[in-house]
C-alpha cells in the first residue's frame, strides 16, 4: 500500500511527539485496513516498553533488540 511509508513515519513519530487529531484519523483509519502498519505499530510499542524496562537495567546493551525500524540514530 502507497501510504505504509507515511504511516510509519507517522507511528514513530507518535513515539516522540503528540500527534494532531488529523495525524491520529489518518493513522487510524490506515491500520484498520492495513496489516502491515498493525503489526509495525505492535512492535514499535514492544520495543519501547522492553527498553523501558531495559534502561533500568545497563548490563543488557548486548541482548539481541529487534527493531522494525533501521534508521536508528
Ligand atoms: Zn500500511
Amino acid at each position: 500500500m502507497k501510504h505504509c511509508e507515511a504511516i510509519t513515519f507517522l507511528i514513530s513519530e507518535s513515539q516522540d511527539r503528540s500527534l494532531t487529531l488529523g495525524e491520529r484519523f489518518r493513522l487510524k483509519t490506515h491500520l484498520m485496513m492495513c496489516r502491515h502498519c498493525r503489526t509495525y505499530e505492535q512492535s514499535v510499542h514492544q520495543i519501547r516498553d522492553m527498553m523501558k524496562s531495559y534502561s533500568s537495567l545497563d548490563e543488557v546493551s548486548s541482548t539481541e533488540t529487534q527493531r522494525p525500524d533501521p534508521r536508528n540514530h
